[in-house]
């Protein structure tokens, strides 16, 4: 299973913010749209960095309501690790587990085409087990 087969089912929209929006209107963003984190893009269209609920919570943790008013800059991770459409899932999984972050988003030519939540590889590896299971079922009752 790869990459695309995820995108294919689910979608390919991303949630994205400007690096300038304030870490309120991310947690605005995050909560309105059921998210664990967003994409932050450059003027130009490009991955600035990303942004997760775990980053706004060390945010207040740190700043208290002030972080609030801060810019989502200040506070996203620049060094985004992305994949591409081709990549397995089993990798993808192994890349979240080894980094232990759960979003990864999607480049396709330097083009942002998806983001995989630990969630999408979650439901897949178990809809993969549930189909060996029924194949491996049918293969005893048929012998
Ligand atoms: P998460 O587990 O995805 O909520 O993120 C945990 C931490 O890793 C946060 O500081 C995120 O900004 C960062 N993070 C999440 N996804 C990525 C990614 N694909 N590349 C780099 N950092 C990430």
């Amino acid at each position: 299973m790869l990459v695309k087969h995820i995108l294919r089912d689910k979608g390919r929209d991303v949630v994205t913010i400007a690096g300038d929006a304030t870490l309120s209107e991310a947690a605005l963003l995050l909560a309105r749209k059921r998210i664990g984190a967003v994409v932050v893009r450059d003027r130009d269209g490009s991955v600035a960095g990303i942004l997760s609920e775990r980053d706004v919570v060390r945010a207040v943790a740190e700043a208290s309501v002030h972080a609030l008013a801060q810019p989502v800059s200040r506070h996203m991770t620049r060094n985004v690790i992305t994949c591409t459409e081709t990549d397995s899932v089993d990798d993808l999984m192994e890349l979240m587990t080894r980094k232990r972050f759960r979003h990864v988003p999607v480049l396709d030519d330097e083009k942002l085409s998806g983001i995989i939540s630990i969630g999408d590889v979650v439901k897949t590896r178990i809809a993969e087990t549930v189909r060996e299971a029924e194949t491996l079922r049918g293969y005893i009752a048929a012998g």
